[in-house]
């Protein structure tokens, strides 16, 4: 079957929420991506931002087939020898207090809002609580993350949603202030924002959210899901705002690969919150991708990878300045360590640019705004960038 072929079959199967990029992906080694016609593609976005060191990684694939050869599943009604190390290891890294296992972003999500209702419900004794969350945030796709997500094309067709989402501007603490009154609990934001416009919060938001939930016992819910396990330079963005969050969101580079994510709390907000019966996952944490979580963390820390993102990114940036003094269509970027996007002007469909790059070998994603974002695995050193640099020379020529 050639690859036409194979689109087509597989589309007449599949629910088409996707407009999939013409490709089919066979095999990945370090920031190279293979595909079945054996056609290689420097890897710039890490299938969203999950595969931190890179593809085929020995130590990494060695310890997950170790596990599969133990035990993949137990449920959580029992302990399991992967359990402990790998909740240990997360807490230590967020400096959070406790963890819960999920089998996905959104469902992090879930569980995070599901905390602060019930932290406000048991401190004040009432349901009906408020969440404030911002503008061209982005949370997931389940129907409580897409509540917070504050693009309107996602939540519009599915209301009624959670009911209680206010939406304030990203950056703007007037506008978050003007929103809070008695029934707030939690306020949720990105750090960086991804999805909606890959958009750095400045210290002063960060620092007046904190002091906002501080003054009025509201809970600050950080989502990293994206931002975080090193990605900007630190193993989680928030360290680089001076801010602690009261309740974490992390997943995609969580687990190297495999389906997971995680929210974490302090001590402050597990004493008064989720209990037994009030929430539990099948997989959630199972043995196989808890083994994946313990050695992802293991590599991303003992490789020093934040510490890498933080001596390349001025190399990256640096790249991406050029485009925007070479091309008049390029309007600059923004970011914060391997978490960039490339300002596009709107005459020029991001979409086109990312297709042509593909046909160069280089795969980059975009995020709202036109903008090209490109998240490439945390291992990419300078002849990766310097080759990206180049293909996109190639592409952006032809515009
Ligand atoms: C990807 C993402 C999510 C959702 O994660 P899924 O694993 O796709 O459910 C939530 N928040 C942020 C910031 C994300 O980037």
């Amino acid at each position: 079957m050639n690859k036409n072929e194979y689109m087509k079959e597989a589309e007449s199967h599949l629910i088409h929420v996707y407009n999939r990029f013409p490709v089919v992906f066979e095999k990945g080694e370090g920031v190279y991506l293979y595909d079945t016609d054996g056609k290689k593609y420097l890897d710039f976005a890490s299938g969203i931002g999950v595969m931190a060191f890179g593809y085929n990684d020995k130590e990494y694939n060695d310890a997950l087939k170790a596990q599969i050869d133990k035990i993949i599943h137990t449920s959580n009604l029992f302990y399991h020898e992967p359990l402990l190390p790998a909740a240990e290891k997360v807490c230590e890294i967020s400096g959070m207090d406790r963890v819960f296992f999920t089998n996905s972003g959104a469902e992090a999500i879930e569980g995070a809002l599901k905390t602060a209702k019930k932290y406000a419900y048991k401190k004040h004794g009432k349901g009906n609580y408020e969440v404030i969350a911002m503008e061209n945030s982005f949370h997931g796709r389940t129907v409580g993350a897409v509540s917070v997500t504050g693009t309107t094309h996602y939540r519009e067709p599915f209301y009624p949603l959670m009911d209680g989402a206010r939406f304030a501007n990203f950056n703007d603490l007037d506008s978050v202030k003007k929103l809070i009154d008695k029934n707030t609990c939690a306020i949720i934001t990105e750090t960086v924002q991804g999805e909606g416009g890959v958009t750095p919060a400045t210290k002063r938001f960060m620092q007046g959210l904190r002091k906002l939930c501080d003054e009025n016992d509201i809970l600050l819910i950080i989502d990293e899901i994206q931002c975080g396990m090193g990605r900007t330079g630190t193993t989680y963005a928030f360290e680089q705002y001076g801010v602690k969050p009261d309740i974490l969101t992390t997943a995609k580079a969580l687990g190297g690969g495999v389906p997971v994510g995680a929210f974490l709390v302090t001590e402050k907000v597990a004493a008064d919150s989720l209990e037994p019966g009030d929430h539990g996952s099948t997989y959630g944490g199972n043995p196989f991708v808890l083994a994946a979580v313990s050695k992802s963390i293991d590599i991303i820390e003992g490789r020093k990878l934040p510490q890498h993102v933080k001596e390349l990114t001025p190399y990256f940036e640096k790249i991406l300045d050029s485009f925007t003094e070479k091309y008049d269509f390029v309007k600059g970027h923004r970011g914060l360590g391997f978490m960039q996007g490339l300002i596009i002007d709107k005459s020029i469909p991001v979409g086109e640019i990312l297709n042509k790059a593909l046909e160069e070998g280089l795969v980059i994603i975009s995020a709202e705004g036109n903008l090209v974002r490109f998240l490439p695995p945390l291992i990419m050193d300078k002849a990766g960038f310097d080759e990206m640099e180049e293909k996109l020379n190639k592409v952006f020529g032809t515009f």
